[in-house]
């Protein structure tokens, strides 16, 4: 899952629906209310997808990244190495390997000093009152609210309308609420309106619409300080008289040049590929060992026992292993930006697995259908989805619905209209109570505590967890893999493809 950057992606080289029955265990199918249906028997591959040979995988990430300061980061010898580890093992096993180069900046976080000069002197805490977000400079002006609505939260369009600074000082900071529109157009309003900075409160509508948040400025990088900040403490800045603040925002820009690792399967065709993907790259804090080196090192024990077993398969599988995930979605969004109409419309779907190994997990199934999160993905979605309920309830396992909120590597592709799905056991999210008395593990506690962290590490990941997800992405990708029928998803190619607006996030951090 994503964290707090900006990014241009250049590029420098780059170089299809189907409906499913599916066979788990003997005899057990599934049809598709409108397609044709085809058993696929997944036992052979499952069995031979081990929980050793994917923390086999997983160890050898865990090696490259203590050799290489402790991160696998894009842009990083850590990841470099993660890339040729895993493109070598692809190659000996007869996939056809390429890499995608792409390159983007990277915002980093080099100091800050959030403090109120008058009425009263006091300092801020970083990481509990504010939050930088990628605006850097250096202010300290009185505060002025922006049409904020802070007794009727839900309401909040501040700062989406350039007339909502009529009468605004300029040189002075922008005072402005959480909603509607996306924090880069309020800022791009607030610099235009001539603020010296501004601070963005969270919009104060329910749960997680409160507390302090990351977010993000999508492709701006403002000249000017930009924080967030919580709902609470941005009500008591907007009812404080004649206030003065200093905020001051240090980013340090770099240019990462990375890539993406595509391993396309010998057989199958090609106007029905499955994208069977996950990012590669951690966070810099870390090396990322259940986020997402539990993904990673599944899917090419996946591609390595397919080839192994010398299943011929009737659609091609494109196993992509995703870079710049960390930084804002980059590689997977960079690798459908450069696909022709005839290549969207031969992708058939793409399966996304970014964290199934949590140590307090959930088997969290991405919600297809919407019918829990009510973001349903393009035509097929629902049919993918599905397949791993089907699967878990098979295995009388139990799963729970995650919405598609744009968190991961699957974005690009629903944007474009493809039909996307897949699997996460957890982030930073804490257990409910309900979900451990349904999974077991500790209520209150994140499903990973090491989120993001140094502690992301080879003993981070639960290895029951691990087992049967691996179990799942062996089944579905054999599944997809074997279809003789096919959907269309809709408007493949036309954006789009899920019936809200715009995603919350583009990976962990929000965009509105
Ligand atoms: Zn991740």
């Amino acid at each position: 899952m994503g964290c707090i950057v900006n990014n241009r992606a250049t590029a420098r080289n780059r170089a299809g629906a189907l409906a499913v029955t599916a066979a788990v265990g003997a005899g057990l199918a599934f049809a598709a209310p409108a397609q044709a249906a085809v058993v696929i028997d997944t036992e052979d591959l499952r069995a031979a997808v081990t929980v050793d040979g994917v923390r086999a995988h997983q160890s050898a990430l865990q090696s490259i990244a203590d050799n290489n300061g402790g991160t696998r980061q894009a842009g990083t010898a850590g990841h470099e190495a993660s890339v040729d580890y895993m493109q070598a093992l692809l190659d000996d096993a007869g996939y056809a390997t390429w890499t995608q180069e792409f390159e983007y900046e990277r915002a980093t976080l080099v100091g800050s000093t959030f403090e109120q000069i008058s009425p009263v002197a006091a300092p801020y805490l970083y990481g509990a009152d504010y939050l930088e977000m990628e605006g850097s400079g250096d202010a300290t002006a009185t505060v002025t609210g922006v049409d904020l609505v802070v007794g009727d939260p839900a309401s909040s369009t501040s700062g989406c309308e350039a007339s909502d600074f009529a009468g605004f000082p300029a040189g002075d900071i922008a005072l402005i609420q959480r909603g509607t529109c996306s924090f880069e157009s309020k800022v791009l309003n607030a610099t235009a309106a001539g603020a010296s900075g501004v601070i963005i409160f969270n919009q104060g509508n329910g749960d997680g619409r409160t507390g302090l948040f990351a977010g993000t400025l999508g492709d701006t990088f403002a000249d000017i300080p930009v924080i967030s900040a919580p709902f609470d403490l941005g009500t008591t800045l907007a009812a404080t008289e004649d206030l003065v603040v200093h905020l001051e925002v240090d980013l340090q820009i770099d240019t990462v040049v990375t890539e993406n690792l595509l391993a396309d399967s010998p057989t199958g065709r090609t106007d029905r590929t499955v994208v069977v993907g996950g990012h590669l790259d951690s966070v810099g804090e870390g090396p990322g060992i259940n986020d997402n080196g539990s993904g990673t090192a599944a899917i090419l024990e996946t591609a390595l026992q397919i080839a192994a077993l010398d299943i011929p398969l009737e659609n091609r599988v494109r196993f992509a292993f995703w870079s710049g995930e960390e930084d804002g979605l980059l590689g997977s969004s960079y690798y459908v930006s450069q696909l022709s109409k005839s290549e969207i419309k031969g992708t058939a779907l793409n399966l996304n697995f970014d964290m199934v190994g949590s140590p307090n997990a959930v088997n969290f199934v991405y919600d297809g259908d919407g019918s829990a999160f009510g973001t349903k993905g393009p035509v097929g979605s629902a049919l993918i989805e599905g397949v791993f309920t089907d699967f878990f309830d098979s295995e009388d396992a139990p799963t729970a619905p995650s919405g598609f909120d744009g968190r991961s590597d699957y974005l690009g592709f629903i944007e474009a209209g493809i039909p996307a799905g897949g699997l996460f056991t957890g982030a930073e999210g804490l257990k409910t109570a309900a979900e451990a008395e349904l999974f077991g593990g500790t209520a209150g506690v994140a499903y990973d505590p090491c989120y993001h962290q140094a502690c992301d590490t080879f003993d981070n990941v639960s290895l029951e967890t691990l087992d049967i997800m691996s179990d799942a992405i062996a089944h579905a990708t054999l599944t997809f893999a074997e279809t003789t029928s096919a959907v269309n998803g809709t408007a493949k190619g036309k954006g789009l493809g899920h019936n809200k607006t715009e995603a919350e996030f583009r990976g962990s951090s929000a965009v509105r």
